[in-house]
């Protein structure tokens, strides 16, 4: 196989996992498929290579269909799918395929250090600034010239899919560029929630706190994720005031500034809000179109101007689904197909349908139900209430947009109602959206949440 196909092939891979992640729980994602990556195709059998053995049964044993399902969208003739460790992946990958792969710098899944946890994809010099996060950006700067100094700690907070976890990990990237001497440790907050279970199961809980007591800068992505986890609370902020005091560097991201992140302790919070917090925003226009000319130039592809400018103006959410969209254009772009208008909406609907398809019904119906604060069982029974007769119809259509329910299918879900009716409330919910901006923010924030978590 040559190294084109096998890059062609990754990219393709990197898609699946997009998909997968959708699918999946965040820490199942990460523990499962993250460090994934495909090391070759034999005809009908494709061959992923994992990081250890336990990953390589787990896939096996719990996730073979999943991957399979996925894997099928794109290889209709693939039969099996094996799987093999690769060790130290960026050795050994790049010693078994010596030959067919040149550089291994394509080869950026791998590229996660254990030590510092980061992953060196992410550069300073690879993050587009502009508007919406020039601050952000700047503190980042400034942190990696003078670390524990003038930010901190940096308290970066913004939407999904914005750049939070790039920025926090070139920081550390930077600074170890700097002085690899420096002691440098990145985290999710799921991961650091993890571990402390995992210490306080094993009574280690003195080991834990060890291990962050020589380090000079620490990284923590998603804190919000600290909410109502009193003990991971109480820990970091131990944790905390100790490199604090003696100078050292703290980064944290979130999805919401500190006052809006709930049940937390106000000691945490007002740590949180010590040194400086700053947002990033959605990027505007130009900086959509930097980002995907930046993209691009790192996949070493190309694709014309007006191209480019059809995507930015389309997609306008967030970076990640920027990304997701390029990707795709490049596949149809790669089978000699011009992209035009017509083909960036086809492929656009494919996107989101492909995003949507993954939302499961009693997400919806949860999410629905807490927004309109419902006992949800009143969204599910035949009453008449008046109260109940909008926030159902909503939920119909969601069922039918974001999970592509069928007709009967939400019927059935909804207090066996008869298709008809649903298909009133689907049609009345799509006129009025387009008449009534409130119900329209309305119904967009419940995608949001929905799409998002
Ligand atoms: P968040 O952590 O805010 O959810 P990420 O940092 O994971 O978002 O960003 C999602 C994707 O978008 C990543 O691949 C990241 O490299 C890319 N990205 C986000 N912002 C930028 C930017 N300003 N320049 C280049 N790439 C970006
Ligand atoms: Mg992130």
């Amino acid at each position: 196989m040559s190294e084109m196909e096998l890059k062609e092939l990754n990219k393709i891979w990197q898609e699946i996992l997009n998909s997968i992640e959708l699918e999946v729980s965040k820490p199942t994602f990460k523990t499962w498929f993250v460090n994934t990556n495909i090391v070759e195709r034999k005809g009908e059998k494709i061959i992923i290579g994992v990081p250890s053995n336990f990953v390589k049964e787990w896939l096996k044993k719990k996730f073979l269909n999943l991957i399979t399902k996925h894997i099928k969208k794109f290889f209709q003739d693939v039969k099996t799918i094996d799987f093999v460790v690769v060790n130290k992946p960026i050795i050994s990958i790049s010693h078994i395929y010596k030959k067919e792969i040149q550089s291994s710098s394509k080869l950026e899944i791998f590229q996660i250090d254990p030590k510092t946890n980061l992953n060196k994809k992410y550069r300073f010099s690879n993050f587009v600034v502009g508007s919406n996060n020039e601050l952000a950006f700047a503190a980042a700067e400034g942190i990696v010239k003078n670390p524990g100094e003038k930010y901190n700690p940096l308290f970066v907070y913004g939407g999904v899919g914005l750049g939070k976890t790039h920025l926090l990990q070139a920081i550390g990237n930077e600074i170890l560029e700097k002085n690899k001497n420096l002691n440098v440790k990145y985290l999710t907050c799921d991961r650091f929630i993890s571990e402390l279970v995992n210490y306080i199961k094993n009574q280690q809980i003195e080991e834990f706190k060890l291990k962050f007591k020589d380090l000079d800068i620490l990284i923590i992505d998603d804190v919000h994720f600290l909410s109502q986890k009193d003990r991971a609370q109480t820990e970091l902020f131990h944790i905390f005031n100790f490199l604090y005091d003696r100078g050292k560097q703290i980064v944290f991201s979130s999805d919401r500034p500190p006052v809006l992140i709930n049940d937390i302790e106000e000691r945490l919070r007002s740590r949180f809000e010590g040194g400086l917090v700053v947002d990033i925003t959605p990027p505007d226009y130009e900086t959509r179109l930097a980002i995907l000319k930046m993209k691009l130039s790192e996949k070493g592809e190309y694709l014309p101007d007006e191209v480019l400018s059809l995507i930015a103006e389309k997609v306008q959410k967030n970076v990640r689904e920027l990304e997701g969209v390029l990707n795709k254009v490049l596949i149809y772009a790669s089978k000699k197909q011009q992209i035009n208008k017509e083909i960036l909406d086809k492929i656009l609907k494919e996107y989101y349908q492909d995003t949507y398809k993954l939302v499961s019904p009693s997400r919806i119906l949860n999410i629905v139900a807490s927004f309109y604060e419902i006992n949800q069982k009143y969204l599910l029974e035949p009453t008449r209430k008046k109260e109940y007769v909008k926030p159902r119809q909503i939920l119909m259509y969601l069922l039918r947009e974001l999970a592509n329910l069928s007709y009967p299918a939400i019927g059935e879900k909804i207090g066996g109602r008869d298709h008809t009716t649903v298909m009133y409330a689907c049609e009345k919910i799509k006129k009025d959206i387009q008449r009534n901006q409130d119900l329209a923010r309305e119904v967009e924030i419940l995608k949001e949440k929905i799409l998002n978590g």
